[in-house]
């Protein structure tokens, strides 16, 4: 029997209705002979009320006190599929990440999963189970529950994959695939019915909300296939679909993409300064994008979606910086990924200027472009950058 992991997405389990669907879906998966893990998000919008709940009670919650709060949607998801499943004539059983052997770093509210021991997974598996595992959270080395970062349940389900040794990864969300930009945002984004992992994770990097960072980093290291798929869209005889993205190494040709990220900080530093103050932003838990040290400048940027505690940890960076760092806050990250990019910068500040968003600092690879530009300025931005590079 091939083991098959499926991930379902917030929206996927958002009502009752939705998670019945899903419950058939995997019901069928099951009896086309599969050993099949399932992964969930918690339903709907409940890690954001989680969140916010926290936030009513202090400005900046405790990471710690956040992660045993927010790891309780995913169990409950957890819980309701199993519960759907065997009201279905099918045997399950649900699961939280550390009872899944999810290990992780000991740092609260974007851990990295370290290490993976899905024994009591392979048991069930064995007893002819379906088993329903809570995304997004781990156990750290120290026994604390921790979550791996917003959309971590991705994460969960790839590195579930590696350590099961299954051959695929089958993601379920509300959209059909990746695409060369946000739809929402570029009517004309392209569907791109394949994707080479390496693009993959720079557009993730760069802030897609298609998959999870980390999770295409596992993918990339174990050599799992993703299959990203629409939760609605109907599953033929063979397991297939008639329109997907499947993300692989195998891919033919490098995709090519714009992405956007909103809520970032850029930190101006002093070129004398800058080593000090990098390091302290690290050790503060600060996460850093495209740090650039040049002659004259140095900066970088600070995505601030799993830094729940900016103002605390802003206080502690500037107190410790000593004037060393100007933060400017409002700004927004836009890029092109895909081949091609180290001599495409003249064409990359041409679209900015057309889209009236002035680059504050720039970097990039051979795989990626990207601009700090103010955030008022990112959804044109990314329409003149897909008009320039994509069509
Ligand atoms: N529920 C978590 C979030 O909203 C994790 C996930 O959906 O993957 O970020
Ligand atoms: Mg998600």
């Amino acid at each position: 029997m091939t083991i098959l992991v499926q991930k379902y997405g917030g929206s996927s389990v958002a009502t009752v209705e939705k998670l019945g669907l899903v419950a058939d879906k995997v019901v069928a998966a099951k009896r086309l002979g599969h050993d099949v893990v399932v992964v969930v998000s918690a339903m709907g919008k409940t890690t954001d009320g989680l969140i916010s709940l926290a936030k009513s009670v202090a400005d900046d919650p405790p990471r710690r006190e956040l992660d045993m709060l927010v790891s309780t949607g995913e169990r409950v998801s957890m819980a309701l599929l199993s519960i759907a499943i065997q009201a279905r004539g099918e045997d399950a059983i649900s699961f939280t990440g550390s009872q899944s052997g999810i290990i992780t770093s000991d740092r609260h509210f974007d851990a990295r999963i370290i290490e993976v021991r899905p024994h009591r997974i392979e048991d069930e598996l064995h007893r002819g189970r379906i088993v329903i595992v809570a995304g997004y959270q781990g156990m750290s080395y120290r026994r604390e529950i921790t979550t791996l970062g917003r959309g971590g349940s991705d994460t969960t389900a790839v590195a579930l994959a590696a350590a099961l040794g299954a051959e695929r990864c089958e993601i379920y969300s509300d959209g059909d695939g990746v695409y060369s930009a946000d739809p929402r945002v570029v009517p004309e984004a392209r569907h791109l019915p394949e994707v080479d992992l390496a693009s993959l994770q720079e557009m993730a990097e760069a802030g897609a909300k298609v998959l999870n960072a980390q999770a295409v980093e596992w993918a990339r290291r174990a050599k799992i296939a993703i299959h990203a798929r629409k939760t609605q869209d109907p599953v033929d005889a063979a397991g297939g679909v008639a329109r997907e993205t499947v993300a692989h190494e195998g891919a033919t040709s490098r995709a090519r993409a714009v992405v956007g990220q909103g809520a970032i900080v850029l930190a101006d530093v002093a070129v004398e300064a800058a080593p000090r103050v990098i390091d302290h932003a690290a050790r503060l838990g600060v996460p850093m994008l495209d740090v650039f040290v040049g002659r004259r400048e140095a900066s970088f940027a600070i995505p601030l979606l799993n830094v729940p505690d900016w103002q605390e940890r802003r206080a502690r960076l500037l107190e410790e910086a000593g004037g060393a760092v100007t933060l400017h806050e409002g700004r927004a990250l836009v890029s092109v990924v895909g081949d091609g990019m180290s001599d495409a910068l003249p064409r990359f500040y041409a679209a900015l200027r057309e889209a009236g968003a002035a680059p504050q600092s720039t970097s990039g690879g051979p795989l990626r472009l990207s601009a700090v530009v103010d955030a008022a300025h990112l959804d044109a931005a990314q329409r003149a950058l897909h008009a320039a590079f994509v069509t």
